[in-house]
């Protein structure tokens, strides 16, 4: 790992973050795991969209400044937990980007099998039981998430990313947040259109021959994905729509996509 690079990287993803409205304020952080036991992270309580190289600090894996005239950043000790459970990562991305964190608010997963980039890249991004941040507890809730998930919504808080460099791991914040979205836009028209199956296979395979990982499976199918329609007389009915099939459900059906709607709203 090139130390000059990780660094211009580290500022050059902050003023991304910043730029594209991920975070506000001193909010969000970024690091860069080195070497096996040193941490290149951003400082605690300045904008990171105006970082310079020299405001950036090196810890140890224990969190312990060792280089650098700032404090490091409040979440030092997520990035660690990370990076010791995850030992193929090499850089970590926190943010708040906000629709992606309105999903983490309300409590809604980003895991359903929509957008193909998403499932190829990040399979499906989970949501991980709030901890209060700047402490332990914000880690211990990722770890039934961590070896097979890239990127994760922090429940009433934000947003990670992990990645094999700090670009690698910012563009996975950047489809988290695109993602999120199209999603919320596709609500807002009436529903969205699941990938079936067969659909998501494919992508799968694509996936395993660029050699990346993700969970498996890779994303929620549902069995009877469910979109607003009307009848032949214009009377609002729920039907299957899925990429490839478009039949009618049966009563029961009916019945378990009203149920999981409603449970829907209430959540
Ligand atoms: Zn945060």
């Amino acid at each position: 790992m090139n130390l000059h690079q990780a660094k211009l990287d580290i500022v050059e993803a902050g003023r991304r973050v910043y730029e594209r409205g991920f975070v506000a304020s001193n909010d969000g952080n970024i690091s860069c795991r080195i070497e096996e036991d040193r941490i290149l992270t951003t400082p605690t309580g300045m904008s990171k969209g105006f970082l310079k190289v020299e405001d950036l600090c090196i810890t140890d894996m224990d969190g312990t400044l060792v280089s650098g005239q700032k404090r490091p950043s409040s979440e030092i000790g997520m990035h660690i937990f990370l990076y010791r459970e995850r030992p193929d990562v090499r850089a970590v991305v926190h943010a708040h980007p906000p629709t992606a964190t309105g999903f983490a608010v309300a409590g809604v997963p980003l895991t359903m099998c929509v957008l193909p980039e998403v499932v190829i890249t990040l399979g499906a991004i989970p949501i991980v039981e709030y901890g209060t941040p700047g402490g332990p507890e914000i880690s211990e809730p990722i770890r039934q998430y961590v070896k097979d998930y890239d990127a994760y919504l922090l429940e009433n808080h934000g947003a990670t990313t992990i990645g094999s460099d700090v670009m690698n791991a910012y563009y996975k914040m950047e489809t988290l947040e695109h993602f999120a979205k199209i999603l919320f836009v596709a609500q807002q028209l009436g529903g969205y259109n699941e990938l079936n199956a067969e659909q998501v296979d494919k992508l799968v395979a694509i996936r395993n021959r660029m050699g990346l990982r993700g969970p498996d499976p890779a994303c929620d199918i549902p069995d009877a994905p469910a979109t607003q329609s009307t009848t032949n007389d214009g009377i609002p009915t729920i039907r299957t729509l899925s990429a490839s099939d478009t039949a009618q459900t049966s009563q029961d059906d009916l019945i378990g996509e009203i149920t999981r709607r409603v449970m829907e709203e209430l959540k």
